[in-house]
């Protein structure tokens, strides 16, 4: 199969960008590092005209933390950028987990985390640690600029409510609080580079054995990657045991509505996210020195 004919943007800034894409909005399309765009072009599912690529506006390829404000990643940051990045390592190790666990090298030097969030399968194996983590997206378009809290940007497989000729600028996590530890964790196909069929992230924070707050947000087991709020309901206040810790499970997989396909049937998909909801609450305990026992 050949790439259709198409016109290619490399616009200075932001604001460019917006207008080349509000020129022809329904036929034009963000391109970021492309691993999923050209793969739509070529397979006839996506029919754009017009290509507006951010590669050349280096103020969205930025990373940076600070104690006050915490995270912000740019838009087109690579997932081997975040991986590798010192402050994303030693403070939001789920993200480095999540990040580690798409494709492979390859396509984590090209693949953007933005571009992962905007692609919004219900599999994209960023999804659940950045919802964990209470993300807020910035979305700039030719009117300014608005904030979009991660939890409300996703409406359906491969649908967000950015409008056409808006783009995603930046994500942001608020610093780890006290006692904060997250992990992510993912099931995946029998075949290398596959999506998984089910992926849990967690983020908890803990008083020794005690926890004190946590989120569950999952993913590839509903139309969009979703938060689970009845587990961290449930968690407030209690000690991690087994007990617990199969209860927080079952929790999570009645919050799910997994589907049969190629990759998986539903009923072992419910069975991932019981198991990896266990798992990924454990290791992010341990990961802060919390009790599980
Ligand atoms: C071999 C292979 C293996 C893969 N394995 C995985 C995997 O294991 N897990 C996984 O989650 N994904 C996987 N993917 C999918 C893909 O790599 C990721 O979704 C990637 O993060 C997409 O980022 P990108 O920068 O390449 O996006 P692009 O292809 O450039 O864009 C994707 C979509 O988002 C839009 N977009 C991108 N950036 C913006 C922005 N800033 N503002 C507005 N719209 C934007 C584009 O218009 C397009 O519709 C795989 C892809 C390939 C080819």
């Amino acid at each position: 199969m050949r790439l259709p004919d198409f016109e290619y943007f490399e616009p200075r800034d932001v604001a460019e960008a917006c207008a080349l894409l509000g020129e022809d909005p329904r036929l034009s399309a963000v391109f970021a590092g492309g691993t999923d765009v050209l793969v739509e072009l070529k397979s006839g599912l996506a029919r754009y005209k017009r290509l507006v690529s951010l590669r050349r506006i280096e103020p969205l390829r930025r990373i940076e933390f600070s104690e006050r404000n915490g995270l912000v990643i740019g838009a087109t940051a690579t997932v081997n950028q975040v991986a590798r990045h010192e402050s994303v390592r030693g403070r939001y190790p789920g993200v480095v987990d999540a990040a580690m666990s798409l494709a492979a090298d390859q396509v984590r030097n090209l693949a953007t985390v933005g571009g992962n969030l905007c692609s919004a399968v219900p599999s994209a194996d960023m999804a659940p640690i950045l919802l964990a983590h209470g993300a807020k997206l910035r979305v700039a378009s030719s009117d300014g600029e608005r904030v979009i809290p991660l939890g409300r940007f996703f409406v359906g497989p491969r649908a967000t409510v950015l409008e056409p000729a808006e783009v995603l600028v930046a994500i942001e996590l608020p610093p780890p609080g006290p006692g904060e530890g997250a992990a992510s964790l993912r099931q995946g196909g029998r075949l290398s580079l596959s999506l998984p069929v089910a992926s849990v992230a967690a983020l908890v924070a803990m008083d020794g054995p005690v926890c004190r707050k946590a989120t569950l947000a999952v993913g590839a087991v509903a139309p969009t990657p979703i938060l689970a709020p009845s587990v961290g309901e449930f968690l407030g206040g209690k000690r991690l045991s087994d007990e617990v810790l199969a209860e927080a499970g079952r929790r999570a997989g009645a919050e799910t509505r997994p589907i049969d396909d190629v990759r998986s049937s539903k009923e072992y998909r419910l069975e991932a996210v019981m198991v990896l909801t266990r798992r990924a609450l454990r290791k992010a305990a341990e990961r802060v020195g919390g009790v599980v026992s």
